[in-house]
């Protein structure tokens, strides 16, 4: 081992600098600033090479970590994005958003032991972002063209993941999306001080330049059925996330300015994208110089409160209702929430929405956490006579997403679903009950991560890459 590495010893753990909150509250510009070479570098050898890399069997797609953070501390970039990018589709993405405190990071044994992980999303986004500086990223080219094509249901992170593993292969792949831009939720849901919107899009200029064919404005229902899909192509992936918001049920709900999460971020996002949004423009999607209430402990509620912020809102108030330990959101987030002036009110839960006509305040009551349920988190309680009331212009719920009704949606009712509404699949083979329908990412595993999207992306690619030479194999020996 080059003696470059474990120099954790002299080195502390040090991120890429932020942007100073009272900067970053006026913008949707990302809030980290690049590495700069030396610190990465650097932040690379502190790895100490473990024998078992729990970071690498902690990230969902298997990075191959310890090796790239290696190549990077002794200067051979070009061979760390190589590797990275063997098992990564899009590791400049993940390295932005993954929650690494749950996942690489969080297991790192630096960070087990108190000295601090390796900066190990940082170092993937410089290590990607440097490779698309330098022109290393190149468009997929096929050793040959294979006469099969491919129909994919869905432009976000696993349906752009399959399509680039496919076009590898030689296929034809043609990718449906309902909206007007590829990139699902990386586009329309995750605000751009998080992921910048050029990332995306150049993610997915390089698949069409590498020959995937977009069909945007094409909703698999309305513009075509599953059934003509599987008559056009050999095989179909649905790839189509969820997208139900869980709705808010106390009086009161009726009230205007009660808004689903998503409607907000895709108004904003449109916004920062250059489009012209009626309902942000009339003031019902945009939060400037709003009382604001949202309702959730996820990253989507964290990203609704600081666009939120970012809009110029009056006051910006998360209720949640268990307390900081135990929210789903990712800490680092609730910690950027809070530095840019989100106020955060624990083990709160709304009992009514007050107000004549509009919203003009939440009645909440406090929560006591009792002991854990079969998941291991404290179950909430309301205590008796501790209501109060938050004031409150604009009330966003962010509750989480159920599938919608995916077999209704496409007329194909012996498309089999669970008992939680997501796609039934062989986990093996990612096909669904029709024979050469597979589905991957959010619409099998209910709301979940980019990165788990992307594994499925890949995994569902190689089982259909699997089941077309089986069919090959099957009709040459007929
Ligand atoms: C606000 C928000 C913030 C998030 N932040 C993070 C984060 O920081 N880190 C993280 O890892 N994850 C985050 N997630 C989760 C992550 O975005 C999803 O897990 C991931 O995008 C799922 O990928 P997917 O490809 O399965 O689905 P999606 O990204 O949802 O893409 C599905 C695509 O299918 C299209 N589609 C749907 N129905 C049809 C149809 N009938 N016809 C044609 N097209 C259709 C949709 O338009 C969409 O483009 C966040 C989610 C949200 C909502
Ligand atoms: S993909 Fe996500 S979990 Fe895996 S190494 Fe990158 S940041 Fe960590």
């Amino acid at each position: 081992m080059p003696s470059k590495m474990l120099q954790f010893i002299r080195l502390a753990q040090a991120m890429p600098d932020k942007r100073p909150s009272a900067e970053r509250r006026r913008d949707f510009d990302e809030i980290y600033r690049p590495f700069e070479a030396p610190a990465a570098t650097g932040q690379a050898s502190r790895c100490e090479q473990c024998g078992i890399p729990f970071c690498q069997i902690h990230c969902p797609v298997g990075n191959n970590i310890p090796d790239w953070l290696m190549l990077a501390a002794t200067g051979r970039l070009d061979e760390a994005y190589a590797l990275s990018s063997a098992t990564n589709n899009f590791p400049e993405i993940c390295g932005r958003i993954c929650p690494q405190d749950r996942l690489c990071e969080g297991h790192c044994v630096l960070e087990q032991s108190h000295h601090g992980a390796v900066t190990i999303g940082a170092m993937e986004k410089h290590i990607t972002d440097t490779a698309w500086a330098k022109g290393w990223v190149k468009p997929v080219k096929p050793i040959r063209e294979r006469a099969q094509t491919v129909g994919i249901v869905g432009a976000g992170p696993a349906g752009l993941a399959a399509a680039e593993q496919l076009r590898k292969q030689g296929y034809g792949v043609h990718v449906y999306d309902r909206h007007d831009r590829a990139g699902g939720l990386l586009i329309y849901g995750i605000p751009g001080f998080k992921l910048d919107k050029e990332i995306v899009t150049r993610r997915t200029r390089l698949l069409a330049d590498g020959g995937v064919v977009f069909h945007l404005n094409f909703e698999i229902g309305r513009d075509g059925s599953l059934t003509e899909l599987r008559q056009r192509h050999d095989a179909v992936l649905i790839a189509t996330g969820v997208y139900k918001a869980k709705a808010l049920s106390v009086p009161g709900a009726g009230l205007s300015g009660l808004r689903p999460a998503l409607d907000y971020l895709i108004a904003s996002n449109r916004v920062g994208l250059g489009d012209k949004v009626p309902a942000f423009e009339d003031g019902q999607l945009n939060a400037a110089g709003k009382k604001v209430v949202v309702i959730g402990g996820g990253d989507t509620a964290m990203d609704c409160l600081r666009t939120a912020i970012r809009q110029g809102a009056q006051s910006v108030k998360c209720l949640y209702r268990r307390d900081r330990a135990n929210m789903p959101g990712s800490q680092r987030e609730v910690g950027n929430a809070e530095d840019e002036g989100v106020e955060f009110i624990w083990q709160s839960a709304p009992e009514a929405l007050l107000g004549d006509g509009h919203v003009t305040g939440v009645r909440s009551v406090r929560m006591h956490l009792g002991i854990a349920d079969t998941t291991g988190r404290q179950v909430p309680t309301p205590i008796e006579g501790s209501h109060f009331t938050v004031p409150a212009d604009l009330v966003i719920t962010a509750l989480g997403f159920d599938p919608e009704d995916t077999p209704a949606l496409f007329g194909a009712d012996d498309l089999a679903v669970t008992r939680w509404g997501t796609l039934a699949v062989d986990s093996r083979t990612q096909m669904t009950s029709l024979p050469g329908v597979f589905a991957a990412g959010d619409i099998v595993r209910g709301a979940s991560l980019v990165v788990w999207a992307i594994k499925d992306g890949r995994a569902a690619a190689a089982a259909i890459d699997q089941y077309i030479r089986a069919g090959e194999t099957r009709r040459a020996a007929e």
